[in-house]
């Protein structure tokens, strides 16, 4: 019997290759860094998130259970700026970023993980965690009533990012310079002690004072509180690996005494145009700019799905615009064979399914190896398409094609999410009142309808099954 393959994903942490399972022998445990809801957020942390998705998704497609958390950062010093600006409480600023979120998740077909914890509601659960360190001797006090990290008391700190230490306090005392307030200029804050004059109103009781935690300790504490000491998984970007994600390894290890995470997963930088996004280059873009501009969040899905997660992804309109051409093919090729009704049998469609599974499986299996994934999708479709062309193809073997893409679909989650309710409801009942029509035989009636539908960027497609309206490509 041959070997079932096994989901294997790079660790930042030991740069090989490393086998996905449930330690606990339930599910896999996942811990996401989530965005910090100041603002909407934007394409290149949407990358990140699509990537986590997609391996959300494998996971299960390799038929394990995951139990997944994604963070929200609700506070920060963006977070505070923003409410005491706009002088409201806190959770009244964030509340509609948090809303956006939520709905751009779903504008992009992201599965929901299972907990979307808010720093807001663990600041006991990071207080103990905090606690815990300085009854350890890992953190201090610094003169500004702050708590800090010592950095020296963890041997291994540096080991996800590579680095050594003397070469971070090197770095760090040479950009802090005139920083006194730690005792070592790369040591980092637990818990930041409260200042009128920064944080108005906003603050928090706690053993050490008047204060907010700091932004590394939320995520240890919820990824501990929710998920336990030691996970399988904890993902974010690279932008994430230092210092939040060296830190957390700090702080959690130096509480629990247990390994805090078993793989690390980074997904690498999203350029646009080749470049770095930023406002004021003018290359930025949140999902709702996309969608603002009559893409959908399918489209932008592909777009940020079908590059490797740990390559650069170059986002481009260009590269949009091919993403949505693609998925018009797939469509195409699914409206097909939902018409063929030839019961003609015919072996060959079998075996290109069951090789299609096979390199479709090995790739995802193979690091999300995503390209290679699609390649074999694109190449069923070109080879059933010449089978369809030459009336090779039964309503049987049509049926276990659209299986097989219903199967891969869900990791990709591209191919049955069309967004039907796109088309005007008007235009929709225009089709009815034409086809109505044309069963009559009422030909200028069916004629004008058809026309009017035009008119609105919109043709009808007849196929054996039925009629569909598809929009016209803009010019
Ligand atoms: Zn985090």
């Amino acid at each position: 019997m041959q070997d079932p393959v096994r989901l294997r994903l790079h660790n930042t942490e030991s740069r090989v290759l490393e086998e996905v399972f449930p330690s606990d022998g339930k599910a896999v445990r996942m811990y996401t860094c989530g965005p910090t809801v100041y603002n909407f957020a934007h394409i290149g942390n949407f990358r990140t998130y699509v990537f986590e998705d997609l391996l959300r998704r494998s996971i299960k497609f390799f038929g394990m259970k995951v139990h997944q958390v994604m963070n929200l950062t609700d506070i920060d010093d963006k977070t505070l700026k923003g409410a005491i600006e706009g002088g409201i409480p806190l959770d009244v600023y964030t509340e509609p970023y948090k809303k956006a979120f939520f709905e751009d998740l779903q504008a992009l077909g992201l599965e929901p993980a299972d907990a979307y914890p808010e720093a807001t509601k663990y600041i006991p659960a990071m207080i103990k965690l905090i606690q815990t360190l300085i009854e350890k001797g890992v953190a201090y006090h610094g003169q500004d009533r702050s708590v800090y990290f010592a950095i020296r008391k963890f041997p291994s700190y540096g080991r996800l990012s590579h680095l050594h230490l003397d070469e971070l306090q090197v770095g760090a005392s040479q950009r802090i310079a005139d920083e006194y307030d730690k005792e070592n200029a790369a040591d980092f804050v637990l818990w930041k002690s409260y200042d009128p004059e920064r944080d108005g109103e906003i603050y928090w009781e706690s053993p050490f004072g008047r204060g907010r935690p700091g932004w590394h300790i939320e995520c240890s504490a919820m990824a501990i509180e929710l998920l336990g000491p030691s996970i399988d998984i904890h993902a974010g970007g690279v932008d994430n690996i230092f210092p939040h994600h060296e830190n957390e390894i700090a702080q959690s290890e130096c509480c629990t005494s247990q390994r805090f995470a078993r793989i690390w997963a980074h997904s690498e930088h999203l350029l646009v145009d080749h470049k770095k996004m930023s406002k004021s280059a003018g290359n930025f873009y949140t999902l709702r700019d996309l969608l603002n501009r009559g893409y959908t969040g399918r489209q932008v899905r592909f777009a940020l799905l079908s590059t490797h997660y740990r390559s650069q992804l170059n986002f481009t309109f260009a590269s949009l615009q091919a993403a949505a051409s693609s998925l018009e093919r797939l469509d195409d090729f699914i409206a097909r064979l939902e018409g063929i009704q030839n019961d003609k049998g015919q072996p060959q469609a079998e075996i290109l399914l069951h090789d299609a599974h096979q390199k479709f499986s090995a790739a995802l299996a193979d690091d999300l190896n995503i390209s290679p994934a699609l390649g074999t999708l694109f190449d069923l479709v070109r080879s059933v398409n010449t089978l369809c062309d030459e009336n090779r193809i039964s309503k049987l073997e049509a049926e276990k094609i659209l299986q097989f893409l219903k199967n891969i679909d869900t990791v990709l989650g591209v191919l049955f999410t069309r967004e039907e309710e796109e088309i005007p409801i008007e235009l929709q009942e225009m089709l009815v009142k034409r086809n109505e029509a044309r069963a009559e035989k009422n030909w200028p009636l069916a004629d004008e309808c058809r026309q009017l539908i035009y008119e609105h960027g919109y043709v009808i497609e007849d196929s054996p099954t039925g009629s569909r309206l598809k929009k016209l490509a803009k010019s």
